[in-house]
């Protein structure tokens, strides 16, 4: 038996940036990992897999070390959002000039950002990664959690945290039950080089039958995520490249031009998961194991860098030498995240129900709340204020 001061079971995004968090805490950390990451490819291709970043979510990637491994020519700034309803008329905009910050968010690879977080957890004395490792049971006892490996290895920590993803095993485990709502759409993504230059802009279109976003990498290309039901996802994946790149050219009123496909497409199903608790004794769970939003807003691994960082802050703040499995101390964590995680879930999956549903008053209600929201200067400032984090 290895006995440590916290196990993480998961190290994608969000479990690593915890284990990047607590590094200098003082406290010894295990952290498994199923699959670890591959190597990074030594050509210039582009990982289908991206994310838009937004700068509470950058500042937290700095202050724990990762963001300082990013290479700065495969990150792009989101100077200008535009975003568009199903009538020509119904746009709202904004910009980070208006609102007097840098970027709206920053656009970047899944595997780039995997690889600077996994750069700054290993070689650190406080943490063992142990990677690929199977967990197969986990044990929250009253004076311990404790954690038996497929190889027969047994680890106890006063807490474990699930940080395994959207299909939790340690959820499962703590008994703790998860009832999604599948949305039956699929985001569809794929990458693309445009005629045109993007200028640093965000766009998206809302349509009754789906939510397409074409999000600006480096240089002149794009990244698309299309939220659309599962029957057109599945059709929009067996188009050949070249209609393929016409019918998103379309959808996108051939706002850049002609397209040319560099990432082939690829799919994940859409789900809503809301938890009443995240936290128990000797328990925590964070990012998509504690919570699953529609990606409609792209805020989905930042609701879980946020996590990540207010159970640091939650487990430095408390004494020496108290018990950090403590469900009235885990409770401040779960509290201080219920607010955000709620509204994110309420504003992302409200708007998907506006805007995918034929109803004429709905569509009515969706392109005026747009067009009317764009003139409200000081309120549609105080909304992308509070989406920065
Ligand atoms: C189409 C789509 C587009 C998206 N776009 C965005 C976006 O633009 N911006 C955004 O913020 N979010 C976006 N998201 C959401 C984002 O992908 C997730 O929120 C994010 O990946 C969650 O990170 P995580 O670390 O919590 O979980 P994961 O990324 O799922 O990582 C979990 C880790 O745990 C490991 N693991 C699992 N089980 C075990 C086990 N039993 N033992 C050991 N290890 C285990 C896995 O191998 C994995 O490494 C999008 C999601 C979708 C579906």
């Amino acid at each position: 038996m290895t006995s440590y001061d916290l196990i993480i079971v998961g190290a994608g995004l969000v479990g690593a940036s915890l284990a990047a968090a607590l590094r200098d805490s003082g406290r010894r950390i295990a952290l498994l990992e199923g699959r670890p990451p591959q190597p990074l490819p030594q050509d210039d291709s582009w990982d289908v897999r991206i994310y838009a970043i937004s700068p509470g979510s950058r500042r937290f990637l700095t202050d724990i070390g990762a963001w300082q491994h990013m290479d700065a020519g495969r990150l792009c700034a989101v100077e200008r959002m535009r975003v568009a309803g199903d009538r020509r008329s119904s746009v709202l905009e904004f910009s980070a000039d208006e609102i007097r910050t840098e970027e709206l968010a920053c656009i970047l690879e899944n595997r780039l950002l995997q690889a600077a977080l996994w750069q700054s957890v290993q070689g650190c004395d406080a943490i063992d990664v142990i990677a690929p490792a199977e967990p197969t049971a986990l044990q929250l006892d009253d004076d311990a959690a404790r954690l038996t490996l497929a190889d027969g290895r047994v680890l106890s920590a006063p807490l474990v945290v699930g940080a395994d993803g959207a299909n939790s095993w340690v959820r499962q485990q703590a008994g703790i039950g998860a009832a999604p709502r599948l949305y039956r759409q699929k985001g569809v993504v794929a990458n693309f080089a445009t005629e045109q230059p993007h200028d640093g802009v965000a766009r998206q279109w809302f349509f009754p039958d789906g939510i397409l976003a074409w999000l600006p990498l480096p240089g002149r290309r794009v990244s698309m995520v299309w939220s659309t039901w599962d029957e057109q996802a599945d059709a929009l994946l067996t188009l050949d490249a070249a209609t393929l790149c016409e019918r998103v050219a379309e959808a996108g009123e051939h706002a850049l031009g002609r397209l040319e496909l560099i990432t082939p497409a690829a799919a994940f199903p859409l789900r809503l998961l809301h938890l009443e608790r995240i936290a128990s004794h000797r328990l925590a769970l964070i990012g998509d194991a504690a919570h699953n939003v529609h990606p409609l807003a792209g805020q989905g691994v930042n609701l879980g860098f946020q996590d990540a960082r207010e159970l640091a802050r939650v487990l430095g703040e408390a004494p020496a030498g108290s018990d950090i499995g403590e469900h009235l101390l885990l409770r401040r964590y779960e509290r201080a995240r219920k607010e955000d995680i709620v509204a994110m879930q309420a504003v992302t999956d409200g708007l998907q129900r506006l805007f995918n549903n034929d109803n004429k008053l709905l569509a009515w209600l969706r392109n005026t709340g747009l067009a009317f929201t764009d003139k409200l200067g000081p309120i549609k400032h105080a909304l992308v204020r509070h989406a920065l984090g």
